[in-house]
């Protein structure tokens, strides 16, 4: 008789395959069932809206692992159909196929979507989201053809693909719902950098205004109206106004929801045989004290991992930092750091010789709570060891370059 357990995972991200690469790794040997809803193995997302929507990057080069790697390591893996239903009294799922499947143990990391535009005429043809491998090719392919984008949303995925599109040659609108790009991640202090970079690459920033209507001629958008009474045309609209946890199938299966699929430290949801990881997870941070929902690529490989040994019995927790990075133009950064309810109250920069370096920090009382480095490398963990070190640190001492950040330790 087979006394090792079924382990299903509903989601081909990556928090879904590096899960499966980490059952492999501690040792397991019994079945592996990834059940992903699109066509493809396991991808990254990150170049979607960086090289590989600006044509430096191959279709290769962005798989977490190449197809065949899954079957070598004893995966099996299911792919273009979605899970519809899942049962946990009797532990049975439901694939589009009609397919059941059994589980003993079951993994749910089904991401996010985008937040869709709810005003007329977002239907037209020639507005675009981009969440999917799909979605980044079709936007490359329009790039070439047009010469006008309006970007709605100054969000990350709003600015990454503004920056594509310039370096496409198009003339780009952003729309900024608040005073600054960012503001409600950086603040006032941080969020200009941002706002600067896109204006000196040419980008034409709108500030406190959203579209009210997409605009267009039979099928096609033309333009967009905007609530200060203005109207902008347009070829394509570009629409980043966010993204929603993808809990459905959790929530239809009675698991606790609340701002995504509540789980403890080592990812358990409110039934003790289901486990959920990456963007749909909201998770309890023992360390922070609260639940936090981390919508980056750094999260679903690091609960991945939780996951997978959590799925096996372990006693997995990972309770650093939250950590993601973006590329836009010439500047590459990186953003250590939660920062809590309380807020900060005070921002240091440590600005170096070169004046594109820099360094922000977020304190609050005298605390590191985050860090970016802006054009600056391997400093990320020194950051996030002051974070985790939780000593009051000398905002001088954090200001000053010529004083390695480890010796303040
Ligand atoms: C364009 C873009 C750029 C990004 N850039 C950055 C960046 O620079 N830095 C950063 O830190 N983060 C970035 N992110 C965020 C990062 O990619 C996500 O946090 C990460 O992909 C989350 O991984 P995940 O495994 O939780 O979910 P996903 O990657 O969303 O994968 C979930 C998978 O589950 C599938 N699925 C959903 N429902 C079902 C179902 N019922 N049945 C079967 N399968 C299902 C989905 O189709 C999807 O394939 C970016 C995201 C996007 C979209």
């Amino acid at each position: 008789m087979n006394t090792k357990p079924n382990l299903i995972i509903v989601g081909g991200g990556m928090a879904g395959a590096i899960a499966a690469q980490t059952l492999h790794e501690e040792g397991f040997d019994g079945k592996i069932t990834l059940l992903g809803q699109e066509q493809h193995a396991p991808y990254e997302r990150p170049p979607l809206s960086k090289d590989y929507l600006q044509g430096k990057a191959e279709r290769d080069s962005i798989f977490v692992h190449p197809v065949p790697w899954y079957a070598e390591h004893g995966v099996e893996l299911f792919l273009g159909g979605a899970v519809t239903s899942l049962d946990p009294a009797s532990r049975i799922l439901t694939a589009t196929t009609g397919t059941q499947l059994n589980y003993d143990r079951l993994l749910l990391a089904t991401g996010s979507k985008p937040r869709r535009l709810d005003v007329p005429g977002a239907d037209l043809d020639g507005v675009y989201y981009l969440r999917n491998v799909e979605d980044s090719e079709r936007l490359k392919i329009k790039f070439a053809q047009t010469g006008r984008v309006v970007i709605i949303g100054a969000g990350w995925i709003g600015l990454e693909t503004a920056a594509a599109a310039r370096a496409a040659g198009l003339d780009v609108t952003l729309l900024v719902s608040g005073d600054l790009p960012l503001e409600h991640v950086l603040g006032p202090e941080v969020a200009p950098i941002f706002a600067e970079l896109h204006r000196s690459h040419g980008v034409d920033l709108r500030y406190r205004t959203t579209a009210v209507e997409l605009i267009g001629n039979q099928r096609a958008v033309t333009g967009v109206a905007l609530s200060d009474g203005t109207r902008i045309d347009a070829d394509m609209i570009i629409i980043g106004i966010g993204a929603v946890p993808r809990t459905e199938l959790a929530a239809a299966a009675g698991l606790k929801i609340d701002n995504g699929i509540v789980v403890d430290e080592h990812l358990r949801t409110s039934d003790p045989d289901i486990f959920a990881a990456g963007d749909i997870a909201h998770t309890y941070n023992p360390r922070l004290g609260r639940h936090i929902r981390v919508e980056h690529w750094a999260n679903a490989r690091r609960q991945g991992v939780v996951a997978g040994k959590a799925m096996l019995g372990q006693d997995a927790l990972d309770v650093r930092p939250s950590y993601f990075y973006t590329d836009q133009y010439d500047l590459s950064m990186e953003y250590t750091g939660d920062i809590g309810p309380a807020g900060y109250d005070q921002v240091v920069f440590r600005r170096h010789a070169d004046s594109r370096e820099v360094i922000v920090f977020w304190l609050y009382e005298q605390r590191v709570q985050a860090g970016m480095n802006i054009n600056i490398w391997d400093v990320a963990e020194d950051i996030e060891r002051l974070i985790l070190s939780a000593r009051p640190m000398d905002a001088d001492n954090l200001a000053d370059p010529t004083i390695p950040l480890a010796s303040l330790l």
